[in-house]
């Protein structure tokens, strides 16, 4: 399949921030800057956020998503919420195994995988996240470290589910630092991604995957990270936060 075939999905991720009231305005402030487009636009908010901001977008091309979710249905979880309770709002999309999760949350690769099936028996697409850190990329193991992420965040997946689901390339070290990654770089990640893909699956199956990349995308350096080849849209967190930002970002998805 050919990239101009493949869904674009430029997403924010709100991360920990916004109240109701901040995220009825900057929702409606982007409602108001978001140029037309065939991208999907997703943006995921704080749990205790997604009715508000559900009701905000009302008649138009915005998707709320989650940043997390509980694998099991319901149970004695303190502060979880289950992909069946996200699925009874109405969402249809949540990042899982976000960095920032696996870091300060002990999430593993095991649990990523648990939540991405947990997301796809509630027909909720999930974004799963991998991406090296610094150390990782210095000592020239990010492959192996993708790799692994990948197989282990896939396990048991068909090629309904994989298709269901978005892969975000995330380098840590390029996550909130103001550092990105050569728009090169992203492309060489997220093009082997799509070859593992071929190896878990086949290839026509690998081509209809849309892979993400994250970390400091910003209005500046979208668009060559964008015109890469094997590069099918965007996890942007900080400046999602910025109307205009994001605005402008999904202008170069065009
Ligand atoms: C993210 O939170 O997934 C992210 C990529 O953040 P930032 O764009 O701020 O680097």
């Amino acid at each position: 399949m050919n990239k101009s075939l493949r869904k674009v999905v430029i997403a924010g991720n709100w991360k920990m921030n916004k109240n109701v009231e901040e995220t009825k305005l900057l929702l409606t402030e982007i409602k108001e800057k978001l140029p037309k487009t065939d991208a999907t636009i997703l943006i995921c908010v704080p749990a205790i956020n997604i009715e508000t901001a559900m009701n905000t977008v009302i008649g138009t091309n915005i998707n709320i998503g989650a940043q997390n979710c509980h694998w099991e249905k319901s149970g004695a979880f303190t502060g979880e919420i289950s992909a069946d309770m996200l699925k009874s709002f109405g969402v249809e999309y949540a990042i899982v195994g976000h960095s920032e999760r696996r870091q300060y949350f002990g999430e593993t690769d095991e649990t990523v995988n648990k939540r991405a099936i947990a997301c796809l028996h509630n027909n909720i697409h999930p974004v799963i996240c991998v991406g090296e850190n610094l150390s990782e990329r210095e000592n020239n193991i990010t492959e192996t470290v993708i790799k692994t992420q990948i197989e282990k965040a896939l396990t048991d997946f068909t090629k309904d589910d994989i298709i269901n689901s978005i892969i975000a390339y995330e380098p840590i070290w390029a996550i909130g630092t103001g550092k990105t990654a050569s728009a090169q770089q992203a492309e060489d990640v997220c093009k082997f991604i799509r070859n593992i893909l071929t190896e878990i699956f086949d290839n026509e199956t690998a081509q209809a995957v849309t892979i993400q990349y994250g970390g400091s995308m910003n209005a500046k350096n979208a668009r060559e990270l964008l015109s890469m080849e094997n590069i099918d849209g965007g996890l942007i967190g900080g400046a999602s936060l910025n109307a205009d930002d994001f605005a402008n970002i999904v202008s170069c998805a065009e």
